[in-house]
């Protein structure tokens, strides 16, 4: 029998098993007395919020509508950043347990800071377990990661993935290892190259591999060339990029299985999953309002692209209302499989440009979101690669970097980059946006 932590998250699970069926009106009314209860809270606990409920017209004690809820302003990562202690709340309900803060650039250059209660991360194994379930994996098979691991991983096994031989685990950990008795956990950095990668893949006869989508590109072209099957391989699974039809296309043709990709961002949780069924992406109704907003700030329709704004619902310790993530969607109809969460068709407009190291080999760039987060004097920056040889990296700064600060940037981008590379840091005013207005955090010269 289960017991703890475990026991929760299937309890969980039972109430999600039905939830994702009830209509979207019912999910939406749920979503909307949730909603009403993190208001209240933030207008109490949080000082940035009462000013800013305020000027929005949307007095304490007024109901929620959502015709009031849509009046409140979209709250940018700039708003997060300069708000700063501000947006924390000054306590939070005993039940919500402990809180910690994690830093996140996300795919945008521009870094945040928040902080999240345990049941906030609760939330998020939950939706990771509800993707597991929803795709019928085999937790019984070998998972090979390629890619790195998050900040807090043990140091050892950290330097471990940059090692030739990898990582090698008994069993995948986490919540998979909670609930499941699972298989071999196989590491290896996406810093290799790809060729190593490859072997690494078929040394542990890969059931599962996880890694980026970009990186996933570069391996499948790879095993296009080489003529490589992976015959024990079943699933792909991405995360944090964009996946679109071709790169689905040619995991299906190249190594005969299906891409599993999931929406989550580190500072709020699971944003949506795909569809064990369409493949479309199913947005995680029961604990995210996700909205997605035309340039006049009114929802999309199907068919319709615009900007990702969400807004967690269970997490206190840093309430995020209408948080506009840096991202953009594109709405979906209706689901076939008949589940009432709405549907996201894609995601677009999270992706890089290609490393090109001196060899001419093609990299998906590692851009250390996580320690640059940390250095709190930078709130935007982007990566160019200038030449084969030389890396530029442009910040905006609130004040210098301090000679330690540089001195930590440079050792990371050696890391991560690679020691071939020499690295120019210069500080701006403001970065060069796309023609859509986006910062996009590495681009390359070298790029046609
Ligand atoms: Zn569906």
């Amino acid at each position: 029998m289960l017991e703890g932590q475990a026991a929760v998250l299937l309890a969980l699970q039972q109430q999600l098993a039905d939830s994702q069926w009830w209509p979207a009106e019912r999910l939406r009314a749920a979503q909307f007395e949730q909603l009403a209860t993190l208001v209240a809270f933030a207008r109490e606990a949080v000082p940035f919020y009462a000013a800013r409920l305020d000027a929005a017209g949307l007095p304490a004690g007024a109901a929620l509508t959502p015709e009031a809820w849509s009046r409140l302003p979209v709250l940018s990562r700039h708003d997060v950043r300069q708000a700063g202690e501000a947006l924390h709340a000054t306590s939070f309900p005993a039940a919500h347990g402990g809180f910690f803060e994690i830093s996140t650039g996300g795919s945008t250059g521009i870094p945040v800071r928040v902080r999240k209660t345990d049941l906030a991360r609760l939330m998020w194994q939950t939706g990771h377990v509800r993707g597991r379930l929803w795709h019928q994996e085999d937790p019984g098979g070998t998972l090979v990661r390629l890619l790195s691991l998050p900040p807090g991983t043990d140091p050892q096994i950290l330097a471990a993935l940059y090692a030739p031989e990898g990582v090698v685990l008994e069993n995948w950990g986490g919540v998979d290892e909670l609930l499941w008795r699972t298989g071999k956990f196989a590491g290896f950095s996406d810093t290799h190259p790809i060729a190593d990668q490859v072997r690494f893949v078929q040394t542990h006869q890969a059931n599962h591999i996880l890694t980026m989508p970009a990186n996933l590109r570069l391996l499948l072209s790879y095993c296009r060339q080489h003529g490589v099957r992976l015959p024990d391989l079943r699933s792909v699974w991405t995360q944090s990029e964009i996946v679109d039809d071709t790169l689905r296309a040619a995991c299906r043709e190249v190594l005969g299985c299906e891409i599993i990709d999931n929406y989550s961002a580190a500072e709020t949780g699971f944003l949506a999953l795909q569809c064990p069924e369409s493949g479309q992406y199913h947005i995680q109704a029961e604990t995210m309002l996700v909205e997605i907003l035309d340039a006049a700030g009114h929802a999309c329709q199907p068919g319709e692209i615009g900007r990702v704004v969400v807004t967690p619902l269970h997490n206190f310790a840093t309430p995020l209302l209408r948080y506009e993530i840096g991202d953009e969607a594109e709405v979906g109809a209706p689901c076939r499989c008949g589940r009432g969460l709405s549907v996201l068709r894609r995601v677009v407009g999270r992706s890089t440009d290609y490393l090109t190291l001196p060899s001419g080999e093609q990299r998906r760039p590692q851009l250390g979101y996580y320690q640059l987060a940390k250095i709190r004097t930078v709130t935007e920056f982007q990566y160019v690669q200038r030449s084969l040889q030389q890396i530029e990296l442009m910040l905006v700064v609130e004040r210098p970097l301090t000679a330690a600060e540089e001195a930590e940037i440079r050792q990371m981008v050696v890391v991560n980059m690679g020691p071939e590379f020499g690295l120019t840091i210069s500080c701006h005013a403001s970065l060069p946006r796309t023609k859509a207005g986006k910062l996009r955090p590495f681009v390359s010269d070298l790029v046609a």
